[in-house]
């Protein structure tokens, strides 16, 4: 129900998807009976998986085996489709080869990871000592918080890309010598607006700094490729890539994680173990990826990434991009249209963004608002701070935000909201 007493309106969704995905018309229960065709409209949380990923991992399942640790012949072709996988990902995300004549293991690596935030983590790990971390306190926790073993200096948030790109330049010019990594995000997980990311690595690589590209919400809805953005490193999960199942990628150069201790100590990472005449143990460890993948590997997570990478340059990211900016164009004319709403944005409403768009509603709790959207008409959007506590305070100017558990706070219905409301898409959609 609105305030001014017209019925909720659906506008409904032209043409169709670019590509399957698995959930396309199942029911709900709606709260005052009945129910409804589930439109999910949470993608930039977990989007669904596509059809194709689903039927490919359904034709390997019953033929996995060991990775990299049998001879059997499930095992074989395990391995081969576990290494396949990662260089299908490493052409996803255009990685770069060893320079001509350098050695091969100096070309970028593709780790498989958990998710963006093992990668980072992963990465965060892998830094040299002294290491001083740059970032704006408007990134995703995932990409705010594993440095805080680092000298790590916070930038506040910009209100235009260019501002993004002054900070970031001020920050580095006044900062003592010595290692740096900047970490940027390529598209917020909140306002879905483009950070500028080719100029901040420009700005970086200016003051000698390395770049990580939190691409999680940026792979999912736009070409990525590391070598034009020119950035060092690129972090990104699976399960918003339209892939199930719990893996994720950290890809880029190799030096910094080749040096590093590895990430978890066990087999895999280890190339040869010996018992010392001291009684110590010497371990020789990979210089591959391998090095940061110890146990045995998620040969269907890494697999499902990578059929979901193919699967996406097949339908070509120039019909992606178009049938999202349709649809967030009708989206953000939708909700222009009510002054109740006001849509969250750091460089202005009309700023590009991809198909993710955060608003709260006057008169209305956003968790509220969330279940009654859920409730009532089957629309399933996530509600909350998104995992993003600092850029929900400067986008909704309340100090007294009330996190909750990641994001979901209790207020009596009517109460100023501290939350908001978040509507993502995708090639599903
Ligand atoms: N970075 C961004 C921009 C995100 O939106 C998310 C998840 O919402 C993450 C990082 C963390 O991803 P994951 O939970 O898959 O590690």
């Amino acid at each position: 129900p609105r305030a001014d007493g017209r019925s909720a309106q659906s506008v409904g969704v032209p043409g169709t998807p670019v590509l399957p995905v698995l959930g396309d018309g199942i029911r709900v229960p709606l709260a005052a009976g009945g129910e409804i065709e589930y439109a999910a409209l949470d993608y930039a949380a977990s989007a669904p998986a596509l059809g194709r990923v689903w039927d490919d991992v359904s034709a390997y399942a019953p033929y996995y085996g060991s990775v990299h640790r049998g001879a059997g012949y499930l095992s074989q072709l395990s391995t081969d489709l576990f290494e396949q996988s990662r260089a299908a990902v490493a052409r996803f995300v255009g990685c770069r080869p060893a320079a001509e004549g350098a050695p091969a293991e100096e070309a970028d690596q593709v780790v498989f990871t958990r998710s963006t935030t093992d990668s980072l983590n992963l990465l965060a790990a892998a830094l040299p000592q002294g290491t001083r971390v740059f970032v704006f306190e408007t990134e995703h926790h995932a990409s705010l918080l594993p440095w805080r073993d680092h000298t790590t200096q916070v930038l506040g948030a910009p209100r235009t890309p260019g501002q993004a790109v002054e900070l970031l330049a001020d920050a580095l010019a006044s900062a003592p010598q010595g290692p740096r990594l900047v970490c940027v995000t390529g598209a917020s997980n909140v306002t879905g607006e483009f950070w500028p990311v080719a100029e901040l690595a420009e700005v970086a690589h200016r003051h000698d700094a390395r770049i990580v590209l939190d691409a999680a919400q940026l792979v999912p809805h736009h070409p990525v490729d590391i070598g034009e953005l020119d950035v060092d490193w690129i972090a990104f999960s699976g399960h918003k890539l339209y892939a199930p199942f719990g893996a994720g990628v950290l890809a880029g150069r190799s030096d910094w994680l080749r040096a590093a201790q590895p990430y978890l100590a066990g087999g895999g990472a280890s190339r040869k173990v010996s018992r010392e005449a001291d009684g110590e143990l010497a371990v020789e460890w990979q210089t591959t990826a391998a090095r940061h993948e110890a146990g045995s590997p998620n040969v269907i997570g890494a697999y499902s990434i990578a059929s979901a990478c193919r699967a996406l340059a097949e339908a070509g990211f120039d019909r992606i991009v178009a049938r999202e900016r349709e649809l967030l164009r009708r989206l953000r004319r939708g909700l222009a249209e009510l002054p109740e709403v006001r849509v969250l944005s750091l460089f202005g409403p009309d700023a590009p963004r991809v198909g993710v768009v955060s608003f709260v509603v006057e008169g209305w709790n956003s968790s509220h608002f969330a279940a009654a959207l859920s409730a009532e008409h089957g629309i399933g959007v996530r509600d909350g701070l998104f995992c993003a506590h600092p850029l929900l305070r400067a986008l909704l100017g309340a100090e007294d935000a009330d996190p909750g558990e990641c994001g979901a706070p209790e207020a009596a219905p009517g109460e100023r909201s501290l939350n908001a409301v978040r509507v993502s898409f995708g090639v599903g959609t």
